[in-house]
């Protein structure tokens, strides 16, 4: 429990959600920003800064229930789609520095939810080197 996070203290109860799931170690609930209609959060309830940082059995947890929400947005929202994001860092958009998984039911291409990926490929990267940076060990 991280004193002043927000996603501790929904999960312990001090402040209250739109629950959709709750075991041991998982809460879903609905994000009170609701981008588009049915958007939930799924969290570990306990404190760790994000999703690179996790350690790998909850961040298995957090996905299965991501999984698992995103279906039931579908069948019982009539979504179209799903996108399911986790934002790591300030620089990445994450203003709650508690592990979470957005699952954003999609609509259609006019809904209010955007996701911008600009190909990038015309710039001269050396993709043999990137991938050689990055590789696994
Ligand atoms: P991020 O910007 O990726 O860190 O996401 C944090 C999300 O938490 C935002 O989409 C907020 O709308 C959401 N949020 C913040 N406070 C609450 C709250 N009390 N209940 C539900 N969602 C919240
Ligand atoms: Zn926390």
């Amino acid at each position: 429990m991280q004193k002043n996070c927000i996603f501790c203290q929904i999960a312990n109860g001090e402040i209250p959600c739109h629950k959709i799931f709750e075991d041991d170690d998982v809460l879903a609930f609905l994000d009170i920003s609701q981008v588009t209609k049915g958007h939930a959060l799924v969290i570990c309830k306990e404190h760790y800064e994000n999703f690179l940082s996790t350690p790998k059995d909850l961040v298995h947890k957090v996905m299965d229930i991501a999984q698992r929400v995103g279906q039931v947005q579908i069948q019982m929202l009539g979504a179209k789609g799903v996108n399911i994001v986790s934002n790591c860092y300030e620089n990445a958009g994450q203003s709650v520095m508690h592990f979470h998984v957005h699952v954003i039911p999609r609509y259609g291409k006019t809904d209010s939810f955007i996701l911008e990926m600009k190909d990038n490929s015309k710039e001269s990267l050396n993709l043999p080197a990137i991938a050689d940076q990055i590789k696994l060990k």
